[in-house]
């Protein structure tokens, strides 16, 4: 039963169950006491104008670059994010730099007009825990003629999928392995992130990337079962293979080459477009 005061977030699998002037597992959204409100919208900690096949995106606009921006919060817990500092922390004004919508857009105009930046790229954190500022700003974008890419773990539900779907070009979703015991030890929901890339497919260029880590999700059977489902929507997603190497709490060694090349020789009998990463 919910607590007199509780607010329950519904945008993820956690299903926060918030107390007044509580924040979530994501550290992003709070109970203000009235509704649930993302407290990184504007907040960014990360910009950079990057390629656009450092997102991953391989298959859109190819040799472009676009302005990446990052804020604060995940709703996951991966032991070997490589982003963490920014992921797995909360609210920190000294940190942060507040752009609003308005300012982002102009800023990626200029962009345009002096090095050839082709929109902007929410990543670095989980960008969705602040869909509200994505979807402030992509609408912004679009009407200026420019691109928005989201680079997301797509844990999250249809409903906040599809708050910002209409104004998304292009996408990279995490798939951080196929069976559910893997998202249990990320703090996700395999169902979800399956649905997301589902759902997302028909309205937006997306790829997919799975950072294979030795102990968590090498098995040549997920990745046949995987990539075999991934083919069942379309064999034409690109589907980047990424080796891990020791971050944040996870040291074991990286995943080694062999296996590597066993994992993508095992995709390739599925699907059009494998990329190995980190290799
Ligand atoms: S988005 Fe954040 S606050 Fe909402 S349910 Fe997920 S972890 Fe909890």
């Amino acid at each position: 039963m919910l607590k007199p005061g509780n607010i329950t977030c519904t945008c993820c699998s956690h299903h926060c169950s918030l107390a007044p002037h509580q924040t979530g597992l994501c550290r992003a959204r709070k109970n203000t006491g009235s509704s649930i409100e993302c407290i990184n919208y504007g907040y960014v900690t990360s910009l950079s104008l990057d390629p656009i096949e450092k997102k991953p995106l391989f298959r859109f606009m190819g040799g472009s670059r676009i302005l990446s921006v990052g804020s604060f919060g995940c709703n996951l817990y991966c032991p070997f994010c490589q982003n963490h500092s920014i992921s797995q922390r909360g609210f920190d004004r000294s940190e942060c730099d507040l752009l609003t919508p308005e300012e982002l857009c102009a800023l990626a105009i200029k962009l345009k007009e002096s090095d050839g930046n082709i929109g902007v790229a929410f990543t670095y954190n989980e960008p969705l825990t602040g869909f509200e500022y994505v979807r402030d700003c992509a609408r912004l974008l679009k009407k200026n003629d420019l691109n928005t890419v989201l680079v997301t773990n797509g844990s999250f539900t249809e409903d906040v999928l599809n708050g910002v779907l209409p104004y998304i070009d292009a996408m990279n979703i995490d798939l951080k392995g196929f069976k559910q015991d893997i998202y249990d030890v990320l703090g996700g929901d395999l169902m979800l992130v399956k649905d997301f890339i589902k759902n997302a497919y028909p309205y937006a260029h997306i790829e997919l990337t799975s950072l294979i880590v030795p102990s968590l999700n090498s098995s040549v059977e997920d990745m046949r079962a995987q990539s075999e489902w991934i083919a069942s929507i379309s064999p034409e997603i690109p589907l980047h293979i990424t080796r891990y190497f020791p971050n944040y709490r996870m040291t074991d060694p990286p995943t080694s080459i062999p296996h590597m090349k066993k994992l993508i020789e095992t995709a390739q009998k599925y699907l059009s477009y494998v990329y190995p990463g980190n290799i």
